[in-house]
């Protein structure tokens, strides 16, 4: 049973008086609760087609969660069950209008892309947030986009008349047509008053000022074609606002005004690249200096004259605790055995010099089971780490008097 679609005519239709002629469960999806398929006589929702999303409003005070499009049938899918007999539809107008701000924006856009370069619109992607179409081109310059834009504007601005409406085949000259159409019958053509014609089914401002604005805000390569990002009327104004105050927000806090912000930001990751290298640079002074004091006053092992470098740390990360450790183990004859709660988790780095006999990655693993961790590492320089944070100065002390028992070097044999 084909459904007569008031939307058709009267793209603006707020409220329609129907008949539900059927209203059955919905049957297939994936909802938790139950959802009917509500079908009318006549009805001012549009269906999800053509890239244009579906309606939202209200079936005899039940919420029309979605829209679709069975044949010639409109269906309505409600979470309620709507009674049979005569009944009043409302359309969630605001939405609606979104719509028909971005739908025809879209036909604009793609006939300025069209009219200027010979781009062809091969995608149209209609969503609640980003509005897209696919030009069969994957290189679109910079000036072909602001070219398009401009044209597109000067449209909207001139405010032309959009008519929709019914054609028979026989009347259409179908070399005026932007895009072919699979139709033979009940062809519905939009047209922008001297600018475009273009088969189409969805619901249209009735003069191009509506629009507002056309705004394009991105463009992204995607295999051979270009899509372009744009927004129309009010979703143009929020993105305007958007980055309005983000920009205000940004200029405010460099202290620059917005055309500054650019070159201000360029500036600024200048200075922190400049400034990370000298702190680096700093950072390492510091770690050598203090590797050579802890080196200077660490005590010798008994007759080896190893020198034992011990330090428990609350803040360094694993990579510091490393660094200071492979700078006392430069010197000759040192042994680092170094730990970190910063995580709070105890983390142990174990190193020693050259001309040190002591496997450290062994040393390492004999003491890791008092904090029930694990960790390994070469001869030199072995890494771990455990969860027995309570246990770090007992194994701390072990590890020590392993060390110190072990050490040796082999000139002193
Ligand atoms: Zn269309």
């Amino acid at each position: 049973m084909p459904t007569k679609r008031l939307y058709h005519s009267d793209p603006l239709l707020m409220e329609f008086t129907c008949e539900v002629l059927q209203c059955q469960p919905a049957t297939g999806n994936s909802s938790p609760t139950p959802l009917y398929e509500v079908i009318t006589d006549v009805t001012a929702f549009y269906p999800n087609s053509g890239g244009q999303p579906a309606d939202r409003g209200t079936l005899d005070g039940a919420d029309v969660v979605d829209v679709i499009e069975r044949g010639d049938t409109i269906v309505h899918i409600t979470p309620a069950e709507v009674p049979l007999g005569p009944t009043v539809g409302r359309i969630d107008i605001e939405r609606r209008f979104d719509h028909m701000q971005q739908h025809s924006g879209q036909h604009i856009l793609s006939s300025a892309f069209e009219t200027l370069f010979g781009l062809e619109t091969v995608g149209f992607h209609l969503g609640e947030e980003y509005v897209t179409i696919d030009l069969n081109s994957p290189e679109v310059s910079p000036d072909q986009l602001a070219a398009a834009e401009r044209l597109a504007c000067e449209v909207v601005f001139q405010n032309r008349p959009v008519e929709a409406k019914f054609w028979d085949p026989q009347s259409i000259d179908w070399s005026r047509l932007r895009k072919p159409t699979s139709r033979t019958e009940n062809i519905r053509l939009v047209e922008i008053a001297d600018f475009d014609l273009s088969p189409c089914g969805g619901t249209h401002v009735r003069a191009t000022g509506e629009v507002g604005l056309i705004k394009i805000t991105r463009t992204e390569k995607v295999r051979n074609v270009t899509r372009v990002e744009f927004v129309c009327g009010r979703r143009a104004l929020s993105d305007y606002r958007l980055k309005n105050s983000a920009a205000l927000c940004a200029a405010a806090a460099l202290s620059v005004g917005v055309s500054e912000l650019p070159d201000a930001v360029q500036r600024l990751l200048a200075q922190v690249r400049e400034v990370r290298r000298a702190h680096e640079h700093a950072r390492a002074e510091l770690d050598q200096y203090r590797a050579e004091r802890m080196y200077n006053e660490a005590r010798a092992m008994g007759e080896s004259g190893i020198r034992l470098v011990t330090q428990v740390s609350d803040s360094a990360t694993m990579d510091q605790l490393k660094s200071l450790a492979q700078r006392v183990c430069q010197m000759p004859s040192a042994v680092a055995l170094m730990a970190s709660t910063a995580t709070g988790n105890p983390q142990l780095v174990f190193a020693r010099s050259q001309d040190v006999d002591l496997d450290v990655a062994r040393l390492l693993r004999d003491v890791l089971p008092e904090l029930e961790g694990k960790g390994g590492g070469t001869p030199f320089l072995a890494q771990g780490g455990g969860k027995r944070l309570d246990r770090l100065g007992h194994v701390m002390n072990l590890a020590s008097e392993l060390a110190a028992g072990l050490a040796r070097r082999p000139e002193s044999e």
